[in-house]
């Protein structure tokens, strides 16, 4: 069976790749064209291939491609890969230009190859190839190609979850680039992100009279500073694969006017990368008491903040069963059992996770080294997209068939 279909996504590999370079060809970048048209596009290489589908959304602009092969069985796995793209940078420092999806020396180059147009052809393919070689499905198979990931998700996999979208499947897998050196790995793991912004309030004089002002921009470095050395990061190790909390004060700091006045205002961001234990509640009380103490020095320091939207860490466990069937997988299609590797940044998976379906981060093609995800010159490797084809394959005929 598993032969089976291996040789029938062997012997589709063009089609695999003439699918990639027509969603490539159809740019998606977001902020810009956003998802529509390349949802379109999609949706009808769907109908070529017989698939069932519907586009959502929560604006005509913003669409998503839900997919789905009925199992007769409750439950299932669940595919998620998105349709938007970073902008192209600099589209002169390009070998090829970035929507032209050329294939050269075995990789296809182009904005959205790696990230991530490849990974969700080689779902659909892999979906294909079960249901081409006859396999009869006992649980379902679902494939999201959503919205907005790269601007945060939530006119896409939060919004379809939120919405009542999200299937009742036993597991998801986010098809975000994995692959290292060559070799297929997992990450499993990554921090979760919370952003804050601080306000000073001062009080403005002739810089030659300081003493009747009160300075904004200095009474904010004393609480950024102070952020800096005194806040005390949870120095608990959660899962080798998880990386560490970190707190970066002052990423970005704005304030006065002109040389010679003192300046009233200033406002500054704040980036903390979040583990499980931590809580709004618990960070705002370690910060102000971090501020008070300031204070106590400076009571002319008056600075206020506001927390931005909590995005909690994605950890799923080494021997949850997703993990356990695509390290299953991997030995079955490469022959070797993958590595387990850290990542910094966030990804759709956080979505799922948070309601019960345990995604891995990242788990497929793009090499993390060369791929050049978000950079000139981005690309996937046409056997690498085959090889995860293959991989995906495995998974449906492990939890499906
Ligand atoms: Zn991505």
């Amino acid at each position: 069976m598993y032969e089976k279909v291996f040789s029938l996504i062997d012997s589709r590999v063009e089609q695999l790749i003439a699918d990639t370079q027509e969603l490539v060809r159809t740019p998606s970048i977001n902020p810009g064209q956003f998802e529509k048209e390349v949802a379109e596009v999609f949706s009808l290489q769907l109908n070529r291939d017989g698939l069932r589908h519907e586009i959502v959304g929560p604006e005509p602009m913003r669409s998503s491609v839900l997919v789905e092969m009925s199992g007769d069985a409750e439950g299932g796995l669940l595919f998620n890969g998105h349709l938007d793209v970073v902008p192209t940078g600099d589209e002169s420092k390009w070998t090829s230009p970035p929507f032209a999806a050329e294939v050269r020396g075995g990789r296809l180059y182009g904005r959205g190859t790696t990230d991530m147009k490849g990974a969700v052809c080689a779902f659909k393919h892999a979906m294909l190839a079960v249901r081409d070689a006859g396999v009869p499905l006992k649980k379902s198979v679902w494939l999201h190609a959503v919205a907005d990931e790269e601007c945060g998700g939530r006119m896409g996999t939060a919004w379809i979850a939120d919405n009542g979208h999200l299937p009742e499947a036993d597991m998801g897998i986010v098809g975000e680039c994995s692959t290292y050196k060559g070799e297929i790995g997992i990450v499993r793991a990554c921090t979760g992100i919370v952003q804050l912004k601080f306000e000073s309030r001062g009080k403005a004089s002739h810089a030659a009279k300081p003493h009747e002002g009160n300075n904004a921009v200095i009474n904010m470095c004393r609480v950024m500073i102070a952020l800096q050395d005194k806040y005390e990061r949870d120095e608990t190790v959660y899962d080798e694969m998880l990386p560490p909390n970190t707190i970066s004060p002052a990423t970005t700091i704005k304030g006065g006017v002109k040389a010679n006045v003192i300046p009233d205002y200033c406002e500054a961001e704040v980036d903390i990368r979040v583990v499980p234990n931590m809580t709004s509640e618990n960070v705002r009380a370690k910060i102000d008491a971090i501020i008070d103490d300031v204070r106590k020095d400076h009571p002319e320091v008056n600075v206020t903040y506001t927390m931005g939207h909590w995005d909690p860490e994605t950890l799923v466990p080494a021997d949850a069963p997703v993990i356990k069937e695509a390290e299953k997988a991997v030995e079955r299609v490469m022959g070797y059992s993958p590595k387990h590797m850290k990542r910094s940044g966030t990804t759709d998976a956080r979505f799922l996770t948070a309601r019960g379906l345990p995604s891995p981060v990242a788990f497929g093609p793009g090499d993390v080294l060369i791929g050049k995800m978000h950079d000139v010159d981005e690309s996937v490797g046409v056997q690498d997209l085959v090889n995860w084809s293959k991989v995906y394959a495995a998974m449906i005929l492990s939890v499906c068939s």
